[in-house]
């Protein structure tokens, strides 16, 4: 086989930083988020490990937990791209891209 290079290659890449599936930053404490919060999916039947989770800062997943309920997020906001789509959650967005990722952000 002439693809070894190939795969050393592939082991040399640095592995590419973890950032917020909804602001894009590379926050310093970033957390699996479960699309489906954890106590709607047993509700549903579904299988702890079975739900999926996405990369998501603090300061998202805490405003997500604040603004929507468990069951709107199980029901309604399953996806990223429905989270994306909700005005309050882009008005966070934007919000948050602004403040400096030392500090913490409050949301509470
Ligand atoms: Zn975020």
């Amino acid at each position: 086989m002439a693809r070894k290079r190939e795969t050393e290659s592939w082991y040399a890449e640095p592995k590419p930083p973890e950032v917020c599936v909804l602001c894009g930053r590379e926050a310093p404490s970033m957390t699996d988020h479960h699309l489906v919060p954890k106590s709607q999916g047993r509700r549903q039947g579904v299988k702890l490990g079975e739900i999926p989770t996405v990369k998501m800062c603090a300061a998202c997943q805490g405003f997500l937990t604040k603004t929507f309920s468990n069951a709107e997020l199980a029901n309604e906001l399953n996806t990223v791209e429905a989270l994306q789509a909700r005005e309050e959650v882009q008005k966070f967005v934007k919000w948050v891209q602004k403040q400096p990722l030392t500090k913490g952000v409050r949301v509470h």
